[in-house]
């Protein structure tokens, strides 16, 4: 039998399925054993986290007002480390051309039916140029798997015309990068080249399923897809997101299994995946979500991402375009930091002018323009950020967890969400929009602690006005 260990570095052993098993038994043994459920709310007050057993007690829990008590714990948790701002990003797709059998994805190998595509570098060069004259500062670049399309050379390509593209004022300052599973050595191209983030979905932590959904192509692979970030990191790159995506399998085993990859990377690396995503399976060209029969109500759904929140307190946390602005509302508030907006999902399709459905992986169910989203936030009060400022100024990792604990991260994230917002309104926005994001910059610029800081703000605020950009702290 495989033992459950968090510092091996073997999947089966740090993801293990019998492990898993038990803390599912004894969350469902102990989801009305209020003293217990009391005594883990306790110590989630302490904001030192809480281990996937205690988390998953919480998420199996049925009692209304515990389940209330833990939503307020997440949204004051989401306050104190990531007050009210928000970040905002745009996935660019670069390529669908995939080698894979993903059974949840259009982009299979066998989908004969959607025309396959790759951007060539003027191609990026438009998306890029269309995505900044939204507004964009942040992308988080998509492709399919297929190493004779889309080899790490060519992603390498994009991501230098990228930041190489200066349109009017805009600029791309923070690549993330959401490609297959790769090696060491091509991690540290990646670094090389100045990523942000390497994201990687677990799609689902459960071997079995995982082996039945993938059924062809490399990323059938379970061990070498749930060991990609540990290879991630030894390549240098030490901001990763990982994910799961919610439908494919039983929730809560993905759930205690997701902590579980986050305490494994934390006990090996010393740190914590930078961010967790929680998507969920939408219908696409050839893909029925009914069909994976794990599909999750809203309510359950919310209800997870608050106790990722209160488990992982300083672990970012992001919801895309999958879900719709209801959704949206409701669990930036439990515990969100990052949301994607004016999301397009197909290869080539921020230039065109109405939004193409041909080669698209997956439904947006937010079809907002990212002005609208923006407008939204604000009027929701939420500070919209398009800040990069973390990994450029070298806070990536452990530096970024120093960060959120120091409580610094008011003087320092706070200011530059409301300078890049304010560069936000000068550029793209909408009158109205203007006029909202201008009360809320006076507004917030008094919930900077220290003085000093304040003061520079203003005087930066009055140069971005004078058409100086880029500022950060
Ligand atoms: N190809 C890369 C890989 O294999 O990891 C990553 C890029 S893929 C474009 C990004 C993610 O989209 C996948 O990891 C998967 O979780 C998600 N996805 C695929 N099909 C989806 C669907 N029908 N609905 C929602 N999300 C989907």
């Amino acid at each position: 039998m495989v033992k459950y260990d968090v510092h091996s570095m073997k999947a089966e052993e740090f993801i293990n399925d019998e492990e898993i098993r038990s803390t599912l038994e004894y969350a469902n043994e102990h989801k009305d054993d209020i003293a217990l459920i009391d005594k883990i709310i306790r110590k989630a007050r302490d904001r030192k986290g809480l281990s996937h057993r205690e988390a998953s007690v919480l998420l199996a829990c049925e009692d209304p007002d515990k389940i209330s008590e833990i939503y307020d714990l997440a949204e004051q948790i989401k306050k104190d480390f990531y007050g009210n701002r928000i970040v905002l990003f745009a996935p660019l797709y670069l390529s669908n051309y995939c080698v894979n059998g993903c059974l949840y994805c259009p982009y299979h190998l066998k989908n004969k039916h959607i025309p396959r595509k790759k951007l060539t570098q003027e191609e990026v060069a438009r998306e890029v140029i269309a995505l900044q004259d939204m507004g964009h500062k942040r992308l988080a670049i998509e492709s399919g798997e297929d190493p004779v399309n889309n080899p790490i050379e060519y992603i390498l390509d994009c991501i230098r015309t990228i930041y190489s593209i200066r349109h009017k004022n805009g600029a791309i300052r923070r690549v993330n990068v959401n490609i297959a599973a790769t090696t060491v050595e091509n991690y540290r191209k990646l670094k090389d080249a100045g990523i942000g983030t390497y994201i990687l979905f677990q799609e689902t932590y459960n071997k079995k399923n995982y082996e039945i959904l993938h059924p062809t192509g490399p990323k059938h692979d379970y061990a070498y897809h749930t060991e990609a970030m540990d290879r991630a990191m030894e390549g240098g790159i030490d901001d990763v997101g990982v994910g799961v995506l919610f439908g494919l399998d039983n929730y809560a085993y993905e759930f205690a299994a997701l902590l579980m990859h986050a305490e494994h990377l934390e006990a090996v690396h010393g740190v914590g995946p930078h961010t967790i995503s929680v998507p969920r399976v939408k219908p696409a060209d050839d893909i029925n979500p009914d069909d994976f029969d794990n599909s999750l109500s809203d309510e359950m759904f919310c209800r997870i991402a608050a106790c990722i929140r209160i488990a992982v307190p300083y672990t970012g946390m992001i919801i895309s375009t999958r879900e719709t602005p209801k959704v949206r509302e409701k669990i930036i508030r439990l515990g969100v930091s990052q949301i994607s907006g004016g999301s397009r999902t197909s290869v080539g399709g921020y230039a065109e002018a109405e939004r193409p459905h041909d080669t698209e992986q997956f439904d947006v169910s937010d079809n907002r323009t990212l002005d609208e989203v923006v407008n939204w936030l604000m009027r929701a009060g939420y500070i919209p950020s398009f800040c990069t400022a973390c990994y450029r100024e070298g806070r990536t990792g452990d530096r970024f967890m120093e960060l959120c604990k120091s409580g610094q991260i008011q003087n320092c994230c706070h200011p530059n969400a409301l300078m890049t917002l304010k560069e936000f309104l000068i550029d793209y926005a909408s009158e109205d929009t203007v006029r909202l994001g201008e009360a809320m910059i006076d507004r917030e610029i008094n919930n900077i602690p220290a003085e000093k800081v304040r003061e520079i703000v203003r005087d930066r605020l009055v140069k971005i006005a004078a058409g100086e950009r880029d500022f950060r702290f």
